[in-house]
């Protein structure tokens, strides 16, 4: 008898748990997203808004509605045509509006999916990193390698797969790789792009105003936050890295000789070779604010 409800019991235990799983299947979409919410790691966070920004473009290159223009109706006809039309209108912005909110969640959806999926050093990927690790940057380099490209292809989760196919953005297989090659390309892009205050080209980096008392008004004059004077040293100290040594910040000129009076050049390059280590001393936010004050109207 002990034995008998023994066997019901697990019986009973193993329905249940295939119930729960065919519910788990029924509702995969929405438990996904809550579960990988929590799943991208904080350090990976930055990266995975690349990597979303990247497969956005693609997906809504292929899913936005033919026709982005609503159409006008109607408009040559009599003033009392005209309310239905206004309606007719609001429904379709109203539709379309549905449209966009639901795409935005499938995006979201899928880009946690095929992130997760993703080697940690892809995850990873930066400027910094490339620049310190000669095998990475050549595996990354653009245009990326066909059997890399098949070898992401088969970490894709079979939930993935079948999603890109209902929503009909590929077919066969190298549509697929199509697909997430064109993504990943994207996001190598973003990911290992220089920072601005990286550029070899200063102007390109070239703020709208003083990056310390933010006076708009004013000739800017670029500061090396690693003085030149000091970057041999610098290299060999080990403080910075050679590619670190263009780091400029474009500064009013008060602002400028103030910084270089605060500070020896050596101190400049190894405690206060970023803004935002400028801008955590205390006589540096006192003097930005006083010296933001001082303003006269452009002529
Ligand atoms: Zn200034
Ligand atoms: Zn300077």
């Amino acid at each position: 008898m002990g034995l008998r409800n023994d066997r019901r019991g697990s019986i009973l235990a193993f329905l249940s748990l295939c119930l729960n799983s065919h519910f788990k299947q029924l509702d995969s979409f929405q438990t996904s997203i809550l579960l990988k919410t929590f799943m991208i790691a904080q350090n990976e966070a930055s990266s995975f808004e690349l990597f979303r920004e990247s497969l956005s473009t693609t997906v809504i290159e292929r899913l936005a509605p033919r026709s982005t223009t609503v159409k006008k109706r109607g408009v040559k006809g009599r003033k009392n045509e005209i309310k239905p039309v206004v309606q007719s209108v609001q429904k379709q912005e109203e539709e379309q509006r549905n449209d966009a909110e639901e795409l935005s969640e499938f995006i979201e959806y899928l880009a946690e999916e095929i992130f997760l999926s993703l080697p940690l050093e892809l995850r990873t990927l930066s400027y910094a990193a490339v620049q310190d690790d000669a095998a990475l940057s050549e595996r990354y380099d653009l245009p990326l390698d066909s059997s890399l490209v098949e070898q992401l292809v088969e970490h894709l989760p079979p939930s993935t797969t079948e999603s890109l196919d209902t929503y009909g953005l590929t077919g066969d297989a190298t549509s697929l790789d199509r697909f997430l090659e064109r993504i990943i390309i994207a996001y190598v892009t973003l990911a290992t792009a220089a920072p601005p205050e990286y550029t070899p080209s200063i102007e390109a980096s070239r703020a709208c105003g003083c990056e310390i008392c933010a006076r708009d008004h004013l000739p800017l004059t670029y500061h090396h936050l690693i003085p030149r004077a000091v970057h041999a040293k610098a290299v060999k100290r080990g403080w910075h890295r050679d590619w670190e040594l263009n780091k400029v910040a474009w500064l009013c000129r008060a602002c400028h000789s103030f910084v270089h009076k605060i500070a020896t050049n050596e101190e400049l390059a190894k405690e206060l070779c970023s803004i935002d280590l400028l801008l955590a001393r205390e006589d540096v936010v006192r003097w930005a604010a006083w010296v933001g004050r001082v303003r006269w109207k452009a002529r």
